[in-house]
């Protein structure tokens, strides 16, 4: 593929071709990183170009993806997801301007559906008979949505907090689905023995480059939403940290090409109970492994699998970490609900957790615009979000006199 130069360890720095490795350094084992040539994209791709066009999902920015080709995919709409501009909720908090990204808009609920749209993409160009992959649902659940109608079969290995709804999704689509009695750690592993024993391609998050590119496309809506501008400040919710260090390179091609001129700076979100990120960050060394506990499932990792380049991403932009409890995520999903309409899985209500907490700290300044990336939707997790509100009332006769019992009815 002429548009990428090479795929470049991030440790090491050692330049692959496509054909030498599709996951990770032959050298040192170190993450890859795809790198473009800018020129050539240039020359075919600026925004007149995205302007003109007229399909809108995250296809409009091929020019710009690791892969050639998807018109084979199923025909769902992966991408274009809303971007809301929020004033009154704004006001409300004390900061000038406010957006949210709706991932959960997406076909399967979760931003996930736009790395592995790549991924499905590059294992077709290789000719795979077989993807696989390891998450507790939302990765999956995209790879077996995307999949559903082409002759790919797909292997999911989900660990044991997977909640319902999110493994329901699996079956339908018609995966084969292996449930781990253990962690997303356990389940990661075994998918990456299982990939290399049996030569099935791998779309894990961190692990697979591929992927992470898909990501990119929530940063160019943004900055396409916002006509040609980045937020000063975008959150997003930090587990591996594929979705902060993608982003971080879409805000990042776009400045090459020249499409946006200012950079924002990336504040990564954990919850408290699963920040390996957050902890290297305040203490400036590597991630090590947390023992993750969290009701927030999609952020829910002992060991990140993209450490280093979110941690880049972080220094890069001049970027900042946080966590936020599971009680303040409940009252997140709550609140996100009641003032904006939109339904968020906790690790969804993570950033919007995330913003109160910045604001609290006066760390958001006067003119600054904030976009927030809800990653996920609520109904992918029913069982955590029944803990935000109480559904234990009792059924009630249906008649008007048991209506007044309850004392809502006011005489006039
Ligand atoms: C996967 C996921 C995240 C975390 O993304 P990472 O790339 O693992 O950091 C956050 N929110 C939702 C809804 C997700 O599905
Ligand atoms: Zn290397």
């Amino acid at each position: 593929m002429k548009k990428i130069l090479n795929l470049q360890c991030v440790q090491c720095g050692k330049e692959h071709t496509t054909r030498e490795s599709d996951y990770v350094c032959n050298s040192c084992g170190g993450n890859l990183e795809i790198n473009y040539d800018y020129k050539l994209i240039n020359k075919r791709f600026d925004y007149d170009v995205l302007e003109k066009n007229d399909n809108y999902n995250m296809w409009r920015y091929v020019d710009l993806l690791p892969v050639e080709e998807h018109k084979e995919m199923p025909p769902v709409q992966v991408g274009w997801t809303p971007l809301y501009r929020l004033d009154d909720l704004a006001k409300e908090l004390g900061i000038s301007k406010l957006y949210i990204k709706d991932e959960g808009r997406n076909p399967t609920g979760s931003i996930k559906d736009r790395g592995s749209a790549v991924a499905v993409a590059r294992a077709l160009e290789l000719g795979a008979k077989v993807i696989t992959d390891a998450s507790s649902g939302n990765a999956s659940d995209s790879l077996a949505c995307l999949t559903s109608s082409l002759d790919l079969k797909t292997v999911i290995f989900t660990p044991k907090n997977t909640p319902i709804p999110k493994l329901v999704q699996l079956y339908m689509y018609g995966a084969q689905v292996i449930r781990i009695d253990g962690t997303y750690d356990d389940a990661f592993e075994l998918c990456k023995a299982a990939s290399a024993k049996y030569g099935w391609y791998n779309r894990a998050a961190g692990f697979n480059p591929f992927g992470r590119e898909g990501k990119k496309t929530c940063a160019f809506e943004i900055c396409e939403q916002m006509q040609w501008e980045a937020p000063d400040k975008v959150l997003v919710a930090v587990g591996d940290g594929t979705i902060l260090s993608g982003m971080w390179k879409g805000f990042t091609d776009f400045n090459k090409l020249g499409i946006i001129e200012k950079m924002p700076q990336m504040i990564a979100v954990q919850a408290e109970g699963s920040a390996a990120i957050k902890n290297a960050w305040e203490n400036k060394t590597e991630a090590t492994a947390v023992q993750a506990s969290t009701i927030a499932d999609s952020i829910s990792v002992n060991y990140p699998r993209d450490a280093y380049l979110a941690l880049q991403a972080l220094q890069e932009s001049n970027g900042m970490a946080l966590s936020v409890s599971d009680e303040e995520i409940i009252t997140a999903m709550k609140e996100l609900a009641r003032k904006t309409g939109i339904f968020a899985e906790p690790s969804g209500a993570v950033t919007y957790a995330g913003l109160k907490k910045l604001v609290e700290q006066g760390a958001i300044k006067k003119d600054e615009s904030v976009a927030i990336v809800v990653g996920g939707n609520g109904l992918k997790d029913i069982g955590a979000a029944a803990k935000a509100v109480d559904i234990s009332q009792v059924f009630v006769k249906p008649t008007l006199e048991e209506i007044e019992k309850l004392g809502l009815v006011k005489e006039k």
